[in-house]
């Protein structure tokens, strides 16, 4: 994501990434504008909690506008880690029943198998797509509130943060890049980090990511 050009050969590609407000984050939509991918099989996994809507077909719309063709395509549904209106207690009392690892078995096997999907563009999609903005930046981090006794100045907010957004020295400062992603809250070892209309102080971490998976691959 942080390099000045990107190529990619290979006999399979495959873009992971979550829904963000029924689409791509805006980071993935640039790495997609930016790569030069060269493949003859690309896959294009999305994870989401509540819904993805219109995500498939923005996918679609985004590799078509960049000369590359989406092969096969699927959604596994895990958390909906948007505190504003999620209870991340409720949201992990659910994943029993979502059998996560059964869903990413079978993309497995798809994708072993080189499985193709079409994803159709009708005029009822594009509709949605025109009535439902582009996931743009909007001041998030201006609402994010530090809790500055508990903080310990750590550092790990602006290590988890993949947009580069966050600055700790004598305190917590952020710029204006948020992608709202809610990593740093999610992250904070102190739970210093919280939003005015968050439903609860409950976090979440994928118990298969450990915090040094998330720094490094941040790096
Ligand atoms: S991760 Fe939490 S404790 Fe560490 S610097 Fe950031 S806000 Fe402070
Ligand atoms: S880690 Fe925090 S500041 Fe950085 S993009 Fe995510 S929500 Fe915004």
């Amino acid at each position: 994501m942080r390099q000045e050009s990107i190529d990619i050969t290979d006999d399979a590609v495959g873009i992971v990434c979550p829904v963000y407000a029924v689409e791509m984050p805006m980071m993935v939509r640039d790495f997609i504008a930016r790569a030069n991918i060269k493949t003859d099989y690309l896959f294009f996994i999305y994870t989401y909690g509540m819904g993805y809507a219109e995500a498939f077909a923005h996918a679609k719309k985004a590799t078509d506008a960049a000369g590359t063709k989406i092969h096969y395509i699927h959604a596994i549904q895990m958390v909906d880690n948007y505190l504003p209106v999620f209870e991340m207690q409720n949201q992990i009392d659910t994943l029993p029943s979502k059998n996560v690892e059964s869903q990413i078995d079978r993309v497995c096997r798809d994708i072993a198998e080189r499985k193709q999907i079409d994803i159709p563009i009708t005029e009822h999609t594009e509709a949605e797509i025109q009535n439902i903005p582009l996931c743009l930046p909007f001041p998030f981090c201006e609402k994010i509130r530090l809790e500055i006794i508990l903080c310990t100045r750590c550092g790990i907010c602006a290590k988890v943060c993949p947009a580069n957004n966050i600055t700790v020295t004598d305190r917590v400062y952020f710029a204006d890049r948020c992608e709202v992603c809610y990593a740093c809250l999610h992250n904070c070892p102190q739970n210093a980090l919280h939003h005015p209309s968050e439903q609860s102080a409950v976090r979440f971490r994928n118990e298969h990511v450990t915090l040094k998976d998330i720094i490094t691959a941040n790096q």
